[in-house]
Order: C-alpha cells, then structure tokens, then sequence
C-alpha cells in the first residue's frame, strides 16, 4: 500500500503548483489571488480550482523522498477564540511533527528489512503497527488543520454538494451534527471523529477512530476530521470535551471539505 502511496504522492507533487511545493501553504494559494493586504479568506470562500485542496495537500505532506510536516494554513492564532494559538501551535509543531518522524523512521526500518529478506529476524509486527499509527496520524492532522479556517460568521454551515450528501445520508445537517458531536464525545480515550467518503455506493459514512487508525475500513476517505486526543483541547478546555466540539463547529471550512469530496468523487468515476 505504501509503495502505491509514494507513486501516487509523486505524481501529485509533480501536478501541484510550484507555490505549493515550495511549502506556502494552502493560504498562500488563495493570497495568490487576491490584493495584499487582505485576511485568509474565511470558511465560505470558493477553492481556486476543483480537486485543489487534496493535490496541495499531498504535496505538502511528501517531499525530497520523505514525509514532511506541512505548514499550518493560517497563522497560529487565525482560529480564536475557539482554538488557542497556544494549543495550535503545540499540537502542530510537536504532535503532528513526532508523527511525521516516527512514520520516516517506521518506512526506513521497513525498506532495509524488505532489502535485507531477512523477515524472520525481525518484529514485522511493531513495524506495521508503527506505520500505521504514524500514518494515520500525518494524513489526519494534516486534513484537520486544512479542513479548518478562520470564523465565517455566527453562522457556519455547509452549501452545495456536500449539503446535498449530508441531507441524504443523514437527513438533515442537524442531525447529523447530533451524530457527529455525540460520536467525537463518546470516543474512549485517544481518538477521532471522521466523516468519510464511501466510495462503494457514493455516498458519506461516519467513523469514531481509535488513536490514528483503529476501526476504520480500508477504502474510506476522510474529508473531515476532528481530533478528541487529550492534546487538541486540554490546554484550553481541560476535561470539558463537548465544549471543545462545540467550538469546533464554528471553524470548519466546509469549502474544503466540499473540495475533498469532489476530488475523491472525480476519481471514483
Ligand atoms: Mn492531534
């Protein structure tokens, strides 16, 4: 699957724009396009062009033959009140980090076994553990923080698509805001809330993950997530997870999960 992975990454590395391999940053794109001077677009503004936020992302999170930490979309603190520059920082700049280490080490651990043949010597176990792990990981931070921007307003919801396909599934977006809060609330310990592309029967499945990758179904495609680990909230919220989850609704960026959605669906057809 990796090996796939890499070949994929490349090829979207190679059809970003130069800006965004360069490590700009999704925010950066949209400057590109507008007057100086001007604020990050707020969540409701349009993507530059179909499909664009995946590709950029990709090519932010893969680099010179390694995984690389991308950088935040916005400035550290572009998500007060709801998110604290202190936790955005700390959870980008030291959690995301230690996954995107651990998961080059894992790969370069696995490469030299794979080199060597000598499969019986080594603990394959711990190995594939550590991959997945520090995989899940890199790609769920890395679409958490682009799948959130600055406020849009007292009111923030989706439009489009990706309205359409929540109504669908879950009959309405209340409800399924209900279902998602109560999903992320209830995750014992370490874990996430996913809302996933089914690529099967085109449709939206939800999914309370452990850690970074437990209980999810290969196929799924993320397209937003919500980080309950103790470290996306604690600094500011302490136990009070519901909170946190409340806040959280205020900052989606339901223009890039909306894009995520139709680069997944281009691809599925
Ligand atoms: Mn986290």
């Amino acid at each position: 699957m990796l090996e796939k992975g890499l070949t994929r990454r490349d090829v979207l590395t190679k059809a970003v724009p130069a800006a965004a391999i360069a490590g700009v940053g999704l925010g950066a794109l949209a400057q590109q396009t507008r007057p100086q001077g001007q604020q990050i677009p707020p969540a409701g503004a349009t993507p530059a062009a179909p499909g664009q936020v995946m590709k950029t992302m990709a090519g932010q999170m893969y680099g010179d033959g390694q995984y690389q930490l991308p950088p935040l979309p916005y400035p550290a603190n572009a998500l007060e009140p709801f998110i604290s520059a202190q936790v955005l920082q700390v959870h980008h700049d030291a959690h995301h980090m230690a996954a995107v280490k651990g998961l080059n080490e894992a790969v370069t651990k696995l490469s030299d076994v794979i080199k060597s043949g000598s499969y019986e010597q080594v603990q394959l176990d711990g190995l594939m553990r550590d991959i997945s792990y520090n995989g899940g990981s890199h790609m769920l931070h890395s679409l958490y923080w682009t799948t959130l921007a600055p406020p849009a307003g007292p009111q923030n919801l989706p439009s489009g698509a990706i309205a359409e396909a929540i109504d669908s599934q879950f009959g309405s977006f209340d409800q399924f805001k209900a279902f998602f809060s109560h999903v992320a609330v209830a995750a014992k310990g370490s874990g996430w809330a996913l809302l996933t592309y089914e690529p099967i029967s085109d449709g939206l499945a939800v999914f309370q993950v452990g850690d970074h990758d437990m209980r999810i179904v290969a196929g799924m495609r993320p397209i937003l997530v919500l980080d309950v680990w103790e470290h996306a909230y604690y600094l500011q919220y302490q136990n009070k997870r519901a909170d946190y989850i409340n806040a959280w609704w205020n900052i989606v960026n339901w223009p890039a999960v909306t894009d995520l959605l139709t680069f997944f669906r281009q691809r599925n057809q």
